[in-house]
């Protein structure tokens, strides 16, 4: 247990995260990133305890990052919660937190673009939010640059987020380890977003029919349907169930490339992204035996991992990753 007096020392500009970093380096002492947005939820804390688990400092950044919002209402409506987000990292023993306003991270004169290309950035997320993760690729190096983190720490909910991220650190040559924690859902299977505050109940309830959607896909792959249109068309068909679900996206993929996968063998992936009234979820889950658990469920003990439920009807009682 931590002390809730412990508050995180707050970095308020990328010189001050970089001399923390430097100082703990400097002290022999390993570096944890967390990138959030803030409005933190059990899903950002799974991510800050293994953090907390791996490395001996942990910092974690909080910045609503303007360059990876292509709709100026979703930016203006994102749920901005720092105190309540100060306190969790203070329950949770956490170093320090980044906390940049706009004009530090994007001053005066800033002309600079990251852009990771590919197929990964060019498919789904990449597709339906045009210049999506160009912002997130400038913002993640900005961030990788000033933490100097020996690892960094993605949730599995933002698969394709993850891939980019991945593909950036390498390329860069950041020497950051990418570590890509599963996605924890509330008891009843959604997964938990920032964005979960602006549903009311029945969009809530009619949201459930994503996860739900995901379990059918499972649920027919392990029945030994294997094509990837057939999988995803049994998420649909589940997705298209609740009225007011406008779905962007349901699609079998290759985890690595993001291209669809025509039949199922190996390793495989299905992403939705949809909308309800003014908020947009995005979910996914991992097909294919090969694959380690990709689904942990923290919130109330009990794992609502859709594939599992979806394969033995039952739910189970698993720990946080640590
Ligand atoms: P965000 O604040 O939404 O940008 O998310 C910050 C980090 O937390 C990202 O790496 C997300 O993938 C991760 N994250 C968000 N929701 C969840 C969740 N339900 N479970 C695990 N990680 C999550």
């Amino acid at each position: 247990m931590h002390d809730l007096a412990d508050v995180p020392r707050v970095l308020r500009t990328p010189a001050e995260l970089r001399l923390q970093s430097e100082r703990w380096r400097a002290a022999g002492l390993s570096v944890a990133l967390v990138p959030t947005m803030g409005a933190l939820h059990e899903g950002h804390r799974s991510l800050i305890v293994r953090a907390r688990a791996e490395c001996d400092r942990a910092v974690v950044s909080i910045f609503v990052n303007p360059t990876q919002f292509t709709s100026r209402t979703d930016l203006a409506r994102y749920p901005r919660t720092l105190d309540a987000d100060l306190a969790l990292l203070a329950s949770e023993g956490v170093e320090a937190v980044f906390v940049p306003d706009a004009g530090a991270m994007y001053g005066d004169g800033f002309t600079t673009s990251v852009r990771v290309g590919g197929p990964v950035t060019g498919t789904l997320e990449g597709a339906h939010r045009p210049g999506h993760f160009d912002g997130v690729a400038l913002v993640v190096a900005k961030l990788l640059i000033a933490a100097r983190a020996d690892r960094a720490y993605f949730g599995e909910k933002d698969a394709q987020q993850c891939a980019v991220v991945r593909r950036l650190a390498e390329d860069l040559d950041t020497g950051t380890e990418i570590v890509v924690c599963p996605t924890v859902r509330d008891a009843d299977g959604l997964a938990l977003s920032s964005r979960n505050v602006h549903l009311s109940a029945p969009e809530r309830a009619q949201a459930l029919a994503i996860p739900e959607g995901l379990a059918a896909a499972a649920r027919s792959l392990a029945a030994g349907e294997r094509g990837g249109r057939v999988l995803a068309a049994a998420a649909s068909t589940v997705i298209a169930s609740a009225p007011d679900l406008v779905v962007e996206y349901v699609a079998v993929v290759d985890p690595d490339t993001f291209e669809p996968v025509e039949r199922v063998t190996g390793r495989a992936r299905i992403l939705v992204a949809a909308r309800i009234g003014a908020t947009r979820l995005i979910d996914t889950l991992c097909l294919g035996a090969a694959d380690p658990p990709t689904t942990a469920f923290i919130v109330g003990g009990t794992s609502t991992d859709p594939a599992e439920v979806a394969s033995t009807g039952r739910s189970r009682t698993c720990s946080v990753p640590s």
